[in-house]
Protein backbone atom coordinates (compact mmCIF):
# COMPACT_ATOMS: atom_id res chain seq x y z
CA UNK A 1 0.00 0.00 0.00
CA UNK A 2 1.22 3.63 -0.46
CA UNK A 3 2.37 5.34 2.75
CA UNK A 4 -0.70 7.85 2.65
CA UNK A 5 -3.17 4.77 2.65
CA UNK A 6 -0.80 3.27 5.61
CA UNK A 7 -1.14 5.99 7.73
CA UNK A 8 -4.94 6.40 7.16
CA UNK A 9 -5.05 2.51 8.93
CA UNK A 10 -2.74 3.69 11.51
CA UNK A 11 -4.78 6.90 11.94
CA UNK A 12 -8.11 4.60 12.19
CA UNK A 13 -6.31 2.10 14.73
CA UNK A 14 -5.90 4.48 16.81
CA UNK A 15 -9.66 5.97 16.62
CA UNK A 16 -10.93 2.02 16.78
CA UNK A 17 -8.54 0.48 19.54
CA UNK A 18 -8.42 1.81 23.32
CA UNK A 19 -5.15 3.24 24.70
CA UNK A 20 -3.55 2.98 21.11
CA UNK A 21 -0.75 5.16 22.42
CA UNK A 22 0.04 7.10 19.72
CA UNK A 23 -0.14 10.29 21.57
CA UNK A 24 1.77 9.75 24.95
CA UNK A 25 5.60 8.47 25.50
CA UNK A 26 7.52 6.94 22.22
CA UNK A 27 4.00 7.81 20.66
CA UNK A 28 5.25 9.77 17.11
CA UNK A 29 7.80 6.75 16.53
CA UNK A 30 5.04 3.95 17.37
CA UNK A 31 2.77 5.35 14.97
CA UNK A 32 5.46 5.69 12.41
CA UNK A 33 6.73 1.90 13.07
CA UNK A 34 3.32 0.80 12.53
CA UNK A 35 2.28 3.46 9.15
CA UNK A 36 6.25 2.07 7.69
CA UNK A 37 5.13 -1.73 8.54
CA UNK A 38 1.53 -1.34 6.94
CA UNK A 39 3.34 -0.08 3.88
CA UNK A 40 4.56 -3.50 3.36
CA UNK A 41 1.42 -4.76 3.10
CA UNK A 42 -1.99 -4.86 0.78
CA UNK A 43 -4.04 -2.37 1.60
CA UNK A 44 -7.12 -4.06 1.16
CA UNK A 45 -6.03 -7.31 3.22
CA UNK A 46 -5.12 -5.15 5.64
CA UNK A 47 -8.12 -3.18 5.70
CA UNK A 48 -9.80 -6.77 6.51
CA UNK A 49 -7.12 -7.74 9.27
CA UNK A 50 -8.32 -4.78 11.05
CA UNK A 51 -11.97 -5.27 10.43
CA UNK A 52 -11.29 -8.44 12.25
CA UNK A 53 -8.94 -7.47 14.70
CA UNK A 54 -11.39 -4.84 16.23
CA UNK A 55 -13.90 -7.21 16.77
CA UNK A 56 -11.62 -9.18 19.14
CA UNK A 57 -9.32 -6.92 20.89
CA UNK A 58 -10.56 -3.46 22.76
CA UNK A 59 -6.45 -2.07 23.10
CA UNK A 60 -4.22 -1.72 20.41
CA UNK A 61 -3.07 -5.43 18.87
CA UNK A 62 0.81 -5.67 18.31
CA UNK A 63 1.94 -5.63 15.13
CA UNK A 64 2.63 -9.49 15.33
CA UNK A 65 -1.05 -9.93 15.84
CA UNK A 66 -1.86 -7.47 12.68
CA UNK A 67 0.91 -9.41 10.40
CA UNK A 68 -0.86 -13.08 12.22
CA UNK A 69 -4.25 -11.95 11.14
CA UNK A 70 -3.18 -10.62 7.60
CA UNK A 71 -1.62 -13.73 6.76
CA UNK A 72 -4.50 -15.87 7.99
CA UNK A 73 -6.21 -13.77 5.36
CA UNK A 74 -3.80 -14.23 2.98
CA UNK A 75 -4.25 -17.74 2.97
CA UNK A 76 -7.79 -18.03 2.97
CA UNK A 77 -7.44 -15.81 0.03
CA UNK A 78 -5.47 -18.03 -1.82
CA UNK A 79 -2.78 -16.10 -2.09
CA UNK A 80 0.32 -17.30 0.76
CA UNK A 81 3.38 -14.87 1.76
CA UNK A 82 6.34 -15.49 -0.02
CA UNK A 83 8.04 -18.75 1.25
CA UNK A 84 11.23 -16.01 2.64
CA UNK A 85 8.81 -14.00 4.57
CA UNK A 86 8.01 -16.91 6.75
CA UNK A 87 10.90 -18.80 6.61
CA UNK A 88 14.06 -17.81 8.93
CA UNK A 89 11.72 -15.68 11.02
CA UNK A 90 12.84 -15.16 14.38
CA UNK A 91 10.68 -16.52 16.90
CA UNK A 92 11.22 -13.39 19.34
CA UNK A 93 9.87 -10.44 16.87
CA UNK A 94 8.38 -12.65 14.37
CA UNK A 95 10.92 -11.13 11.97
CA UNK A 96 9.58 -7.43 12.67
CA UNK A 97 12.97 -6.68 14.28
CA UNK A 98 11.27 -4.61 17.49
CA UNK A 99 8.94 -5.09 19.87
CA UNK A 100 6.36 -2.83 21.79
CA UNK A 101 6.59 -3.60 25.81
CA UNK A 102 4.08 -1.65 28.13
CA UNK A 103 6.01 -0.29 31.27
CA UNK A 104 4.26 1.63 34.20
CA UNK A 105 5.77 5.20 34.64
CA UNK A 106 4.26 7.29 38.01
CA UNK A 107 1.16 4.96 38.10
CA UNK A 108 0.62 5.24 33.93
CA UNK A 109 1.68 3.05 30.82
CA UNK A 110 3.58 3.79 28.56
CA UNK A 111 4.66 1.88 25.30
CA UNK A 112 8.16 1.23 25.21
CA UNK A 113 10.13 0.57 21.99
CA UNK A 114 13.05 -2.44 22.23
CA UNK A 115 14.79 -3.64 19.46
CA UNK A 116 15.39 -7.57 19.00
CA UNK A 117 18.69 -9.13 19.07
CA UNK A 118 18.21 -10.88 15.65
CA UNK A 119 19.36 -9.66 12.14
CA UNK A 120 15.89 -7.91 11.79
CA UNK A 121 16.82 -5.81 14.85
CA UNK A 122 19.75 -4.27 13.77
CA UNK A 123 17.97 -1.30 11.90
CA UNK A 124 16.51 -0.69 14.92
CA UNK A 125 19.25 -0.63 17.22
CA UNK A 126 19.43 3.45 17.91
CA UNK A 127 21.19 4.94 20.17
CA UNK A 128 20.98 8.20 19.44
CA UNK A 129 24.21 9.55 21.82
CA UNK A 130 26.63 7.95 19.67
CA UNK A 131 25.33 9.70 16.20
CA UNK A 132 28.06 12.90 16.58
CA UNK A 133 25.95 15.30 14.14
CA UNK A 134 22.71 15.02 15.65
CA UNK A 135 22.75 14.31 18.92
CA UNK A 136 19.90 13.50 21.29
CA UNK A 137 19.04 12.06 24.32
CA UNK A 138 16.98 9.16 22.31
CA UNK A 139 17.70 5.43 22.96
CA UNK A 140 16.24 2.38 21.80
CA UNK A 141 17.20 -0.32 24.32
CA UNK A 142 17.15 -3.76 23.06
CA UNK A 143 14.64 -6.54 24.39
CA UNK A 144 17.24 -8.38 26.30
CA UNK A 145 17.66 -5.28 28.54
CA UNK A 146 13.84 -5.65 28.62
CA UNK A 147 14.16 -8.88 30.53
CA UNK A 148 16.65 -7.98 32.40
CA UNK A 149 14.63 -5.15 33.97
CA UNK A 150 11.89 -7.30 34.56
CA UNK A 151 13.79 -10.06 36.33
CA UNK A 152 15.00 -6.97 38.39
CA UNK A 153 11.77 -6.05 39.25
CA UNK A 154 10.56 -9.28 40.30
CA UNK A 155 13.15 -10.12 42.07
ZN1 LIG B 1 13.95 -10.87 16.27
Amino acid sequence: MTKVEAQGLVQKCGVLFANAGFTQGNGTIKRTLYADKFEEFDFETMKKAIDKLILSNKFLPSLAEFYETYQVIRKKQGMGLPARTTKNACNVCGGLGFLIKPHTVNMLPYDYLYYCECKAGQRWAYDGRIIKEDQSEFLIPSIAEYHRNEQLESA
